[in-house]
């Protein structure tokens, strides 16, 4: 139980569970940041500690799981690309299910929860069933990554406009509004797109942006596997393939990637 740390024991339950129980189950959505440990919320942390059980997904970092009590049950949810250990659906029941048995469930998501992390259609499942819930926001990958990368996502002088988007592949395609991407003055930064990289450069290219324009590649994030990866539209797919890039990577482009070189201060590797 989590007698001190959460709204849902507390009365103040979402208005779609509103007069149950206060010792009913209760799902925390909580987000993990992008790796570092210590960029998860203290709400977190607290969530993390009191919870009976959490239930993860691949991106959750493992130096997170050194703030959690080794009596604190962990089910892992999985979510490779496409070999997730367990299906959308099951992971919905499963939450339900906890949450009808009167757990206290952190499920524990990489970044932010309501940031391609299928947490609004985790929340509707629980809402359906009358299943009480909260959110913890995390630091998003675009935040996290760009921070660690020195690469700041707006600058007056570059961008005064940020674009978050997926390059999840449908079709061995990246199928996204092209002509919004090309615009100038402003920073694209393109979640789940490693494999799709040669294509998006093509695309961007084949809409009219320069071949020259910056773009940079960031995998672990934080971490201190963290790599950056920085050249043109033209170069990138080439540079990434030679560096032999992991997911989970970040892909920024625009202006703002040629800051870099200045401010990066994070060194892979260094003890924190
Ligand atoms: N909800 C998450 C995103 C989930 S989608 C968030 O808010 O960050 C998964 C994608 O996030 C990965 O394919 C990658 O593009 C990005 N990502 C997450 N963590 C990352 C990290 N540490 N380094 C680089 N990219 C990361």
């Amino acid at each position: 139980m989590l007698p001190d740390a959460a709204g849902c024991t507390h009365g103040s339950l979402p208005t779609t569970v509103k007069g149950k129980a206060p010792e009913q189950g209760c799902v925390y959505l909580v987000g993990a940041g992008p790796g570092d440990p210590e960029l998860l919320t203290l709400r977190a942390v607290r969530l993390l500690q009191k919870a009976d059980v959490i239930v993860y997904d691949q991106l959750v970092s493992p130096g997170i799981f050194d703030l959690v009590p080794s009596t604190v049950e962990r089910i892992d949810a999985g979510k490779r690309r496409n070999e997730h250990t367990l299906r959308q659906e099951q992971i919905n029941a499963l939450l339900v299910q906890l949450g009808q048995a009167g757990k206290q469930v952190v499920r524990l998501k990489g970044g932010d929860p309501f940031i391609f992390g299928r947490g609004g259609e985790e929340l509707q499942a629980l809402a359906a069933h009358g299943v009480a819930f909260e959110v913890v926001p995390g630091v998003t990958a675009a935040s996290g990554v760009s921070a660690y990368a020195g690469i700041p996502l707006t600058h007056r002088h570059f961008a005064q406009r940020c674009l978050f988007v997926t390059g999840h592949l449908q079709d061995g395609t990246a199928d996204l509004d092209w002509p919004s991407l090309v615009r100038t003055q402003q920073t694209v930064v393109i979640y789940m797109g490693l494999t799709g990289l040669p294509d998006i450069c093509r695309q961007m290219m084949a809409h009219g942006a320069a071949p020259h324009w910056p773009i940079a590649v960031v995998q672990d994030g934080s971490l201190a596997t963290q790599k950056v990866i920085t050249g043109t539209l033209l170069d990138m797919a080439d540079r990434v393939a030679q560096a032999g890039l992991q997911s989970p990577c970040l892909i920024i482009i625009g202006e703002v990637v040629g800051l870099h070189q200045e401010l990066a201060w994070f060194e892979a590797g260094q003890v924190r």
